[in-house]
């Protein structure tokens, strides 16, 4: 397996780095002011969750820090460099998967691996590599599916497998597990949690879904409803954080 996912290691290193700073951030559509004087600071290695109801404004920042728009006003750092127009170094899960649809599964994934590792393998083993990739979301059956034959789920997870083999430190996930089913969903969550734990990743992740949030994150961004964009607090999930589905129960006091 090409990557090493230790189930046992529970403990976390944030690293007092920061990964990336919003300062007075504001943005608009058509004269609306959908962002306005947004500030915020990701740490390295943190798992940040954007929560809060549809039209917000979540992926609109999102898309910010991707550097896929620019901002009216204010300033974004990635890595301590200011995003100007040039992508910073990092793999994302939008919404709508964003597969190439006339490459399958195993295609898509090896096509991100061979951007990544250049010429330094050969055909056997990025096919073997991206199979690997995708066995870690239950896609060994589909592997040679075009995204056309496959449900919504299953596209979801080949844009996740192609992320995670991008392998960079730095994954942006907007929504990415809207279109599962729970069981699947379950798995995916505590494949994320690892990824971010132990390859120390810094994890971006917006979903509307409370439950998901708080068993995520190290740090909830709450957005507020009605005015969109106006980030109104950043919560600090109770350490311990929860581990498991019995202790997230339990501290939700079900
Ligand atoms: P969320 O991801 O929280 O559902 P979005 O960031 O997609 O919210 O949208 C925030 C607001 O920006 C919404 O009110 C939406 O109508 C508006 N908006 C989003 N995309 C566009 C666009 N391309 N053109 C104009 N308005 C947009
Ligand atoms: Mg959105």
């Amino acid at each position: 397996m090409a990557m090493v996912l230790n189930r046992s290691a529970e403990q976390k290193e944030i690293a007092d780095q920061n990964k990336i700073e919003v300062k007075s951030i504001y943005f608009e559509y058509d004269g609306l002011e959908i962002l306005q004087d947004i500030n915020l600071t990701i740490k390295e290695g943190e798992f940040i969750v954007f929560m809060g109801p549809s039209g917000s404004g979540k992926s609109t920042l999102l898309r910010l820090l991707i550097g896929l728009s620019r901002p009216n006003k204010g300033e974004i750092f990635v890595n301590n460099q200011l995003l100007t127009d040039s992508i910073p170094d990092c793999s994302v899960v939008f919404q709508d998967y964003s597969l190439f649809p006339w490459l399958t599964a195993k295609e898509n994934v090896i096509l991100a691996l061979r951007q990544k590792l250049k010429k330094s393998k050969t055909k056997k083993e990025l096919e073997h590599l991206a199979q690997s990739y995708l066995e870690l979301v239950q896609l060994s059956h589909a592997v040679d599916k075009y995204p056309g034959e496959m449900s919504g789920g299953m596209r979801q997870r080949a844009a996740i497998a192609r992320a995670l083999s991008i392998g960079s430190d730095l994954m942006f996930m907007d929504e990415p597990f809207g279109a599962l089913d729970p069981l699947t969903r379950i798995h995916l969550q505590n494949l994320i949690l690892q990824v971010n734990r132990e390859q120390q990743r810094t994890i971006v992740f917006v979903t509307h879904d409370a439950e998901e949030a708080i068993f995520l994150a190290d740090r909830i961004v709450m957005f507020t409803p009605g005015p969109p964009g106006r980030i109104a607090e950043v919560i600090d999930v109770p350490f311990p954080k929860p581990r498991n589905r019995k202790q997230l129960y339990q501290s939700l006091e079900f």
